[in-house]
């Protein structure tokens, strides 16, 4: 399943924009998988992450 594949791999740090220092950080009050990313020492979530995407897709038709 390609799906299977997106989720298994580290997400993109929204800020310094990599995934190779992104680890798992266990999971938000909300069920959303966080993560915390050892460059910047900072968590976050995935769905933080969609939210960023649609905002710059936003952006770059305006
Ligand atoms: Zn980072």
């Amino acid at each position: 399943m390609v799906f299977n594949k997106l989720f298994s791999s580290p997400p993109l740090c929204p800020y310094c924009n990599i995934t190779s220092r992104v680890k798992k950080h266990g999971k938000g009050r909300t069920g959303y998988q966080r993560y915390f990313c050892t460059s910047c020492s900072r968590t976050f979530q995935t769905k933080y992450i969609y939210n960023i995407c649609v905002k710059q897709n936003a952006m770059n038709l305006g």
